[in-house]
């Protein structure tokens, strides 16, 4: 991680509101390229409308969002080049239902990249091998199992050769025993150096993976460091109660 760099991620002022509710008040994040962030926090503190601005699928109602060298808040902003820089992930898989596993990755790098289909396919069967898919590119997804769909989703995310992932509780869904392989494969993409920011509830997989672990209460960022601080350590009430009921 190299501090010294202009940040991959740079918001500053952050508000969302839905009518009345104002779920983020005011929000200022960097992260470094190279950098994991995991992000914790109770049940409707934010979490998933800060990952969703970030990649637009919300429009802030305030501040500025740069990330991945798209200023996402301009008025002209190029929301499909930038959405190509950004990959995330969700906690439901969203994989193509009626797709095969092998065009779930291959029909998003001819569409949005204009890959030429032989060397898409190359590159699809590539990373299933990378995430351990193998002998399913022409199962659909309901065939597999959810750490199986998981994996898949995360090769897709990246087949688009993102700067920058986002994670949304990407194991919440799965059962105990199949956590540790979808967890593997995000480890082996940190190591690789992938910038990344994950929702988790995963406390083990932030201390860790994580380079910094952010602690989101109210729509507002509590507290921010190494996850020996914050886990271990944690210095308001809130977080501190948070991490005795989840730990
Ligand atoms: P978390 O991911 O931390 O559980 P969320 O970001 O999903 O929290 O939700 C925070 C709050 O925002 C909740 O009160 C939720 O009801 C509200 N919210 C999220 N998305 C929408 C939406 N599309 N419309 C209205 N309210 C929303
Ligand atoms: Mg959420």
């Amino acid at each position: 991680m190299n501090t010294e760099a202009t940040p991959i991620v740079e918001i500053q002022g952050l508000h969302k509101r839905f009518g009345d509710n104002e779920v983020l008040k005011g929000i200022d994040l960097q992260i470094a390229e190279g950098e994991v962030v995991c992000l914790i926090g109770p049940s409707g503190s934010g979490k998933s409308t800060l990952l969703r601005c970030v990649n637009l699928l919300e429009t802030p109602t305030e501040g500025t969002i740069v990330a991945a060298g798209h200023d996402l808040t301009a008025r002209d902003a190029d929301l499909d080049l930038a959405r190509r820089d950004i990959g995330m992930v969700f906690q439901h898989f969203n994989l193509f239902s009626h797709m095969t596993i092998l065009d779930n990755l291959v029909v998003p790098q001819v569409r949005v990249c204009k890959i030429p289909k032989a060397k898409a396919v190359a590159e699809a069967r590539r990373l299933l091998a990378e995430v351990g898919i193998e002998g399913k590119e022409q199962a659909k997804p309901s065939q597999l199992s959810g750490g199986q769909q998981q994996r898949v989703a995360i090769a897709r995310a990246l087949a688009v050769k993102p700067r920058l992932m986002l994670f949304d509780e990407p194991t919440s869904a799965l059962d105990p025993e199949i956590v540790g392989e979808v967890l593997a494969v995000m480890k082996g993409l940190a190591a690789e150096g992938m910038t990344m920011l994950v929702v988790t509830h995963e406390m083990s997989f932030a201390r860790e993976v994580a380079d910094r672990v952010l602690f989101l209460d109210g729509g507002v960022i509590v507290e921010s460091g190494p996850p020996a601080d914050v886990l271990a350590n944690p210095k308001t009430e809130r977080a501190r109660s948070f991490l005795h009921r989840v730990l």
